[in-house]
């Protein structure tokens, strides 16, 4: 089965290619992947897997940061000029992105759960000559929209194990869950994914991540450490305004409120047990000149390398937050918009991913361990598969990496999706055989 699985993906891989490069033109922020999902859907659909879509994905009340209602309209409206069914339009509506695809052999074996992250970032993407997605006329066709992670190389990569699930349905038995998941940036979509119920019964979870180190391609790390836990808050300070040259007395100032929460969130000690990051990463604040400003508005982030220091970061970032808003005798309102927690992957898969990814062609060397320091939300996932006794892991897939993840030169080396879609799919025959 190595080599058919080998050559199986070597014919599909103009296939990945344009899936990449079409996901890659219409780029969809988290929770408004509309087209995104249909486009999953329809070729899931095709092959005969059961298609989970709407409130049947995501659990409605577990979604973190949903967009507001006019940006959730405008992508629905977007959906439905570019083709997307009413009837999945009626069941996705308001948020509900994302899908759950199930196959089942009816052959006793072991529940295999795989998860891809399927949306974009609000980054305006590079037009030079040497960001290839520019040269070779596949950029992103919305402005200020793009996928600046590889979750549009995740998306493609899902579909191409799908597609090899089905064409070796007769080799395979148990049963295989994948979850293609909106708002993972922010970390907003897995949980809602979890509390759904749809990691109960897995005996191994897969996810994993196209570069993030720049390896070469090729190159894939079985397991990672290092991901840590993170919150994710939106701060918003209202005061009130007044003439800046008559009545500034009467003014309570929000940008000033807004401004000492930046610097001082950056006064925050560092924890002696680890790692630790905070970050103000937008700050918008007044309206004009000689106004006192009444608004401040800020989107802010902590992390920790464990939960508990990720805790202290955050409640100190309120206290901070808080603090500022009395000092300027201004209203605050804090509102929880996403998390992430750790993720501990089980080292027992270590040898099994190196026994049966070894012998691939696509796959040149397997290193145990890659040490990363982002955040991930599938580690509501794992845990949930960890809490019931089932085995998780986060892969790396290397390639080289022109710019940094999250910057609008990002791209990575498309001939790491094959290697990809091997790795996963001899973990697949792996854990399938085990
Ligand atoms: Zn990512």
């Amino acid at each position: 089965m190595i080599n058919a699985f080998d050559s199986f993906i070597q014919k599909l891989k103009p296939q990945l290619i344009s899936w990449r490069r079409e996901l890659h033109q219409q780029p969809e922020l988290g929770f408004l992947e509309y087209q995104t999902t249909y486009k999953i859907g329809k070729e899931l659909e095709k092959l005969g897997f059961s298609i989970h879509i709407g409130k049947d994905a995501v659990k409605s009340k577990s979604r973190y940061g949903v967009p507001p209602k006019h940006e959730l309209q405008r992508a629905e409206t977007q959906a439905l000029d570019n083709g997307v069914p009413q009837e999945w339009m009626d069941l996705m509506k308001g948020g509900h992105t994302g899908l759950a695809a199930t196959w089942d052999t009816k052959k006793e074996g072991p529940h295999l759960a795989f998860r891809f992250d399927i949306d974009a970032l609000p980054i305006l993407e590079a037009s030079d000559s040497d960001h290839q997605p520019y040269a070779d006329k596949f950029s992103s066709k919305l402005e200020g929209l793009m996928h600046a992670c590889g979750h549009d190389g995740h998306a493609s990569i899902g579909l191409g194990l799908a597609h090899l699930t089905a064409h070796f349905k007769e080799q395979l038995s148990g049963k295989f869950t994948f979850l293609f998941q909106p708002a993972e940036e922010g970390g907003r979509g897995a949980k809602a994914m979890t509390d759904l119920g749809w990691l109960e019964d897995v005996d191994q979870f897969y996810s994993g991540h196209i570069g993030i180190n720049s390896l070469p391609v090729g190159t894939i790390a079985a397991v990672t450490k290092g991901f840590l836990a993170s919150s994710k808050l939106n701060v918003t300070f209202s005061g009130q305004s007044s003439h800046a040259g008559m009545k500034p007395e009467d003014g309570r100032n929000a940008l000033l409120a807004a401004a000492t929460t930046a610097t001082q969130l950056h006064a925050i000690p560092r924890h002696s047990e680890g790692v630790s990051r905070v970050n103000v990463g937008k700050l918008v604040a007044g309206a004009g000149r000689n106004i006192i400003a009444d608004s401040g508005y800020l989107e802010i982030e902590t992390r920790g390398e464990s939960k508990p220091i990720n805790s202290f970061m955050q409640q100190e970032a309120k206290r901070i937050i808080q603090s500022s808003a009395s000092m300027y005798d201004v209203s605050v309102d804090i509102e929880f918009v996403g998390e992430t927690e750790t993720i501990t992957c089980d080292d027992s898969l270590i040898p099994m991913i190196q026994e049966h990814c070894q012998h691939s062609s696509w796959i040149n060397h397997i290193h145990p361990v890659a040490n990363v320091s982002g955040s991930e939300d599938a580690s509501f996932m794992m845990n949930a598969v960890q809490a019931h006794g089932g085995q998780a892991t986060y892969m790396l897939f290397g390639t080289h990496l022109p710019s940094n993840h999250h910057s609008p030169a990002f791209d990575f080396d498309e001939e790491v999706l094959p290697v990809a879609l091997a790795a996963y799919a001899h973990v697949l025959r792996g854990g399938n055989t085990q």
